[in-house]
């Protein structure tokens, strides 16, 4: 009955959803502040009629605001001082949308990566990587962390791969390698090969590595409006690169599902980037209340990785990451522990509001 495909399938576990009472819910790398009033305004007016009728397949005026935003803001919502401007105008066929950027990355595995050498990623980089790697029947090359959790650049260069996958900042250690390190890498990467960044949490860092664009035809950069955009409930996600790059995610979308963002999405999506200040205030406000919380943990003697991201990991010593989530959880907060190696010791912690960060902190507190 079943397709022996299917015994192989890994398939990737996302924060959970307990109902069982209301938490302070900390655990999905979720932005704790409403979309923008403009989102929904453009909610409510949306014609009955439109949702009878197949939306743009490619999401054209979508990609076309996305483009204006990117070029408008240096390619980040929060620029960091040594973010250098775009030297280039973003065109909207250099963008693709998707139904989330889970989707675009599977777009990308699919369009991309060749089974016949192995695709090369940080041994821990998101882990949904080895879920698609698995589903389309591509090798993977896992490279260890340096020991302060940074990528081993040169060991991941010296694999002969098919490709080149990482999140930056990565993901669950919350750091980054800058653009300056990144050109490295792709200066030496073989052209006719994709070098994937995902950008997930870039807006929480300041820094993009979207000027490199103009250098390298072989770099892709994956985006989400899940995080700095609030929209985890609506699904979407897009990449940029080359439009020759674009047209084979296209392609492969075609080969799928002609419509990953659904009507609903492409209006709210268009509704976000008209509110730009809105959500680089937010994502202001989140990097200051890391920043606050993780001296204050750090005060507190807990180790706390350097995020540039909306999340945290933070170890207490002597107690496994497995101790102290479940402590915080019978105080009604959740927060995320990943059992396996290099950080069973620490949870991932989701930024929050001060008010949901300073009920936190009182739990973490009572650990000793
Ligand atoms: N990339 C990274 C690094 C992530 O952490 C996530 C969130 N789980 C995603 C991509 C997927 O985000 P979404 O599908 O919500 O756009």
């Amino acid at each position: 009955m079943f397709a022996r495909r299917l015994q192989q399938l890994n398939p990737y576990k996302p924060g959970e959803q307990p109902k069982d009472r209301e938490y302070i819910k900390l655990n999905a790398n979720e932005n704790p502040y409403e979309p923008s009033p403009k989102v929904a305004e453009a909610l409510k007016n949306i014609p009955l009629k439109k949702l009878g009728l197949y939306p743009d397949p490619d999401s054209s005026l979508l990609r076309s605001v996305i483009a204006d935003e990117l070029n408008a803001s240096r390619g980040v919502l929060v620029a960091a001082a040594d973010q250098p401007e775009l030297p280039f105008k973003i065109t909207p066929d250099m963008i693709f949308c998707g139904n989330g950027s889970d989707e675009v990355l599977s777009f990308v595995f699919y369009a991309f990566f060749d089974s016949d050498k192995p695709l090369v990623l940080p041994e821990h980089t998101y882990s949904f990587y080895p879920v698609y790697a698995g589903y389309y029947g591509i090798q993977l090359k896992k490279v260890p962390l340096n020991a302060d959790f940074s990528l081993d650049k040169q060991a991941m260069l010296d694999v002969d791969s098919t490709g080149m996958i990482f999140a930056n900042p990565n993901a669950p250690t919350g750091i980054e390698l800058s653009i300056e390190e990144i050109d490295g890498m792709l200066a030496k990467y073989p052209k006719d090969k994709v070098f994937v960044v995902d950008e997930a949490y870039t807006d929480f860092s300041g820094h993009t590595v979207l000027p490199l664009l103009q250098k390298y035809q072989n770099l892709l950069v994956i985006r989400t409006f899940s995080k700095s955009m609030s929209f985890a409930g609506m699904r979407l996600g897009y990449a940029i690169g080359n439009p020759e790059l674009i047209k084979a995610l296209t392609t492969t979308k075609n080969s799928f599902n002609h419509f990953p963002a659904d009507a609903v999405c492409q209006a709210a999506g268009i509704a976000a980037c008209s509110d730009i200040e809105y959500y680089a205030r937010n994502c202001k406000k989140i990097m200051q209340t890391r920043d606050d919380f993780s001296a204050k943990l750090v005060a507190a003697g807990w180790q706390v990785v350097p995020s540039k991201t909306n999340f945290i990991l933070a170890a207490k010593k002597g107690f496994s990451g497995n101790d102290v989530y479940q402590a915080i959880k019978k105080d009604g907060i959740l927060v995320r522990y990943f059992d396996i190696d290099l950080i069973r010791d620490f949870v991932r912690i989701t930024i929050g509001t001060p008010e949901q960060m300073a009920a936190l902190l009182e739990s973490m507190l009572k650990i000793k």
